[in-house]
């Protein structure tokens, strides 16, 4: 009986791989067809001033309408994406169309500071990463100050050299670098005073459970740390009033999250955007 358990278990086991194997190739494949035919699309997640009660920016996210018939969430696929590469077309996509809409934006006097795009290490591990982003910056007409590029601490496993360079050499061109996730990881303090970083972004997680354990402790010197080293700090994920009050305590000033907002599609932000105003 034990051996016949036993080659039903390898029989199982081989077609679990058979089908993962499968799923995967298939992912490739719907992934392709999705970029052909128009199946990705972005929302804009406002990013608020607690303080004057406006429209900071906007963080563009990724929507996936697979075959047509369901939105897919990008943690489902991205790092698929990342394995294979695929995620060099795709972020191409998803930068070229973040400044497309923006500058659009901008010409009908939708009034934002920045709008945010993610980008993924094996994006900035391309050589030609900084000339795309300036092309893609002429072509669309978005002027350099208005994008900022999100990392995460996953970037700064890496060669910490020639990250610096990349991103100093975005800096220069005018472009804000912002560290997502922030406390999430391995977050690193040296990273935080050695690499050219506009903004620091507080890791959701922090915030729907603000009250718990020792967070309080926690986000309070981040912000407080973040603040000091004169940049700007964002606290995402926020979705209550106590927590608005908290971060106002503490002069968090850029919140993003579902209090504000959930992420909107491109034509309702111009609403939203005379909403908060
Ligand atoms: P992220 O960059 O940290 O984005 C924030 C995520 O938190 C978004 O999920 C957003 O919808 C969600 N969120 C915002 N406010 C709240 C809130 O108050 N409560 C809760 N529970 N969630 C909130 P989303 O859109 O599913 O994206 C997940 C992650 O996928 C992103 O995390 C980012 O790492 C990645 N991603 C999304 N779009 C792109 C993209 O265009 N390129 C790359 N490389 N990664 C992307
Ligand atoms: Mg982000
Ligand atoms: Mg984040
Ligand atoms: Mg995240």
């Amino acid at each position: 009986v034990s051996k016949e358990q036993g080659r039903g278990t390898a029989v199982l086991y081989e077609k679990n791989l058979e089908e993962g194997y499968i799923n995967k190739v298939r992912l490739e494949s719907d992934i392709r067809f999705g970029l052909e035919n128009d199946e990705f699309f972005l929302v804009y997640q406002p990013k608020v001033n607690l303080f004057t009660n406006k429209v900071h920016g906007y963080e563009a996210l990724i929507r996936w309408n697979r075959k047509g018939k369901n939105i897919i969430p990008p943690n489902d696929y991205i790092p698929f994406a990342e394995e294979t590469g695929l995620i060099i077309p795709l972020g191409r996509y998803v930068l070229h169309e973040a400044c497309r809409q923006a500058a659009e934006w901008l010409q009908k006097g939708i009034a934002f500071d920045t709008v945010s795009v993610n980008i993924s290490p094996a994006e900035l591990e391309q050589n030609d990463f900084v000339n795309n982003v300036k092309d893609i910056l002429l072509e669309t007409g978005l002027p350099p100050q208005y994008l900022e590029l999100e990392i995460t601490e996953n970037v700064l496993m890496k060669n910490l050299n020639k990250l610096l360079s990349i991103l100093t050499e975005l800096k220069n061109y005018g472009i804000r670098i912002a560290m997502d996730d922030f406390g999430a990881g391995f977050s690193n303090f040296r990273y935080l005073s050695e690499l050219p970083i506009h903004t620091l972004k507080i890791d959701s997680m922090f915030m729907n459970r603000i009250f718990e354990r020792r967070n309080e402790v926690i986000v309070s010197s981040i912000i407080r740390i973040g603040l000091s080293l004169g940049l700007e700090v964002v606290a995402e994920g926020v979705e209550t009033e106590e927590v608005i009050q908290f971060l106002k305590r503490h002069k968090c000033k850029i919140v993003q999250g579902f209090y504000y907002s959930k992420p909107l599609n491109a034509r309702d932000v111009p609403d939203f955007n005379l909403m908060v105003k």
